[in-house]
């Protein structure tokens, strides 16, 4: 079965019980299941700095759907965790990306895939580099530890909490 990783995120009220409720959704969903979760980090927002830091990490799941079909799911979980529109890298109940699936390239106006800017974010590279450092990116041909070592972001990124244990309450 195709692995995928998805990277996470929350800065917007209870983010660690946001967090859990979105891969809990993810593992019970049917077609998609949780193998691995990384630590739990705290990291510094970019972009728009007035805003909460975030919880960030890198999740690994097996799935039996395409990407396009995988961007919906994480879609409708975004939408039942109550995700508003907001604006791009503002601030957010939860956020599911699509970092890689397997070694395919995707380039479509509504997903890219790898993502187009994991290579260069430490709050994604670090907690991937945790799990599995050794996958290697299908574009450059880099390592994801490799990749790490290379980040030129040096916003401030933390461990806050092990990896949490996931349920499939959805
Ligand atoms: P960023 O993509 O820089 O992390 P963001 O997560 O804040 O920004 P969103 O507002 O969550 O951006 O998503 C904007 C659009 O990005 C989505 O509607 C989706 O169609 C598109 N998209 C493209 N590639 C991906 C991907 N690999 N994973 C998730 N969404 C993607
Ligand atoms: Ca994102
Ligand atoms: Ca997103």
């Amino acid at each position: 079965m195709p692995h995928a990783y998805i990277g996470f995120g929350s800065n917007v009220g209870d983010r660690l019980s946001y967090i859990r409720q979105a891969l809990d959704c993810l593992s019970g969903d049917g077609c998609t299941s949780v193998v691995q979760v990384s630590s739990i980090y705290e990291t510094e927002p970019l972009g728009n700095e007035e805003q909460n830091w975030f919880l960030n990490g890198v999740a690994k799941v097996e799935t039996d759907v395409l990407p396009p079909k995988l961007l919906a799911i994480l879609q409708e979980i975004e939408r039942k965790l109550g995700r508003q529109q907001s604006e791009h890298w503002g601030p957010r109940e939860i956020d599911l990306d699509i970092l890689l699936y397997d070694r395919f390239c995707v380039s479509s106006p509504r997903l890219t895939i790898p993502h187009t800017e994991m290579h260069q974010r430490r709050f994604v590279l670090e907690p991937f580099a945790e799990i599995a450092p050794d996958v290697v990116h299908p574009i450059f041909q880099e390592r994801v530890d490799a990749l790490l070592r290379r980040a030129t972001d040096w916003a401030i990124v933390r461990v806050f909490s092990p990896p949490p244990t996931i349920g499939t309450e959805c």
